[in-house]
């Protein structure tokens, strides 16, 4: 280091540090999940190169085919051997959007990164609005399609839209954000939302919640919904009814413990509440033991003895719990290098 720690900075050494391959743009990544999406899949890349072309951003185009069992991947290859700014991802199987997203992610290298769907249910203009709001200073950004489903004559869609606000409003009463449309598919992260984010199962549907344990600013607006002219959605009918509710449980639990990981020990949740019953527990087998011992009365009858052993056993046992629930965490944090905390920036 020179000896000059305390003399001011030269202020014009530095900005141009971003993606965008040295001409000081931004780059942007779009990400792509497809899944039987041969007839829609060229329109979308088209859509997004002639988007690109007018930019002020650099793009890459990230298409993932998510095990399709049409000729997706063939058109695919096609536009990414023709253009440097597209790139193919081939998964070996149907592996579901989350993983779809989450290759796409690992790929990606954008200081903004958008997902598409590869449908066209909304239109891609959008994509520069989105970059807008993000370039506002959100780190994340949902669209909310409006009109969808509602006039739907398909009878498999009924009550689609009716469905989707109940789930949306249960899940924000439960994570506290609140969005109207959490599976819509055109949505912007920072860079450092999606660095943080691991979409696992079926969590696509709750990326927003997600994104809210990194501290991500988050806004949404509206969009038009047209569905689509070619192939069919891959969630129909009411299988996932029930998937999202048990889906839900879990995303509690993680909420819980994720946004102050160290906070809501289960050392102390777990050791508390286990602390306390064994000791009433104990304190019932003390009682009895008096009894027994100085007043020569037999306990062997009484219900409050099972009692007594019971609270003991499950308080030890919940004791045990937390000391588990440590051992994990700190193992979950090592193992995945994940940090506690997210840092926005750092000043020298
Ligand atoms: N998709 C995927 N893998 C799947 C299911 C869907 O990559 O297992 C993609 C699909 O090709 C589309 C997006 O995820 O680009 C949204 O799916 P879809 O339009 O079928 O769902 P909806 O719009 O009805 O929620
Ligand atoms: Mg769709």
């Amino acid at each position: 280091m020179s000896e000059n720690n305390f003399e001011e900075k030269n202020k014009d050494g530095n900005g141009n540090g971003e993606n965008g391959n040295g001409n000081g743009r931004k780059l942007v990544s779009i990400v792509i999940p497809c899944y039987n999406e041969e007839k829609n899949i060229d329109r979308t890349i088209e859509g997004l190169l002639n988007i690109a072309r007018k930019s002020q951003y650099n793009y890459e185009i990230i298409a993932v085919n998510d095990g399709s069992k049409d000729k997706t991947w063939e058109v695919i290859k096609t536009y990414a051997d023709k253009y440097p700014s597209v790139k193919g991802i081939n998964q070996m199987t149907n592996f579901g959007q989350s993983a779809a997203y989450q290759a796409g992610f690992d790929l990606s290298q954008g200081d903004y990164v958008i997902t598409v769907s590869a449908d066209l249910e909304i239109p891609l203009d959008n994509v520069e609005v989105v970059l807008r709001k993000l370039e506002e200073g959100y780190d994340f950004v949902n669209t909310h399609r409006v009109g969808r489903w509602q006039n739907d004559e398909d009878a498999t869609n009924a009550g689609r839209s009716q469905k989707s606000g109940m789930a949306n409003k249960i899940i924000g009463a439960i994570s506290k954000v609140h969005m109207e449309d959490r599976g819509s598919g055109m949505k912007g992260f920072t860079r450092i939302i999606v660095k943080n984010l691991r979409l696992y199962g079926e969590m696509h549907r709750f990326i927003p919640d997600c994104a809210s344990v990194y501290g991500a600013r988050m806004m949404e607006f509206e969009v038009q919904f047209s569905d689509r002219d070619f192939g069919v959605s891959a969630y129909k009918g009411n299988k996932r009814t029930i998937k999202v509710m048990l889906d839900l449980m879990t995303l509690g639990f993680m909420l819980y413990f994720a946004k102050k990981p160290f906070y809501a020990l289960p050392g102390r949740l777990f050791g508390a509440t286990g602390a306390v019953i064994s000791g009433i527990g104990f304190a019932i087998g003390g009682y009895l033991g008096f009894l027994k011992v100085f007043m020569g009365q037999s306990i062997g009858y009484r219900p409050l003895l099972s009692v007594a052993i019971l609270m003991i056993i499950v308080g030890i046992q919940s004791m045990m719990m937390g000391v588990l629930g440590e051992l994990l965490m700190r193992i979950y944090f090592e193992a995945t290098g994940r940090k506690t905390y997210t840092v926005r920036e750092v000043r020298e």
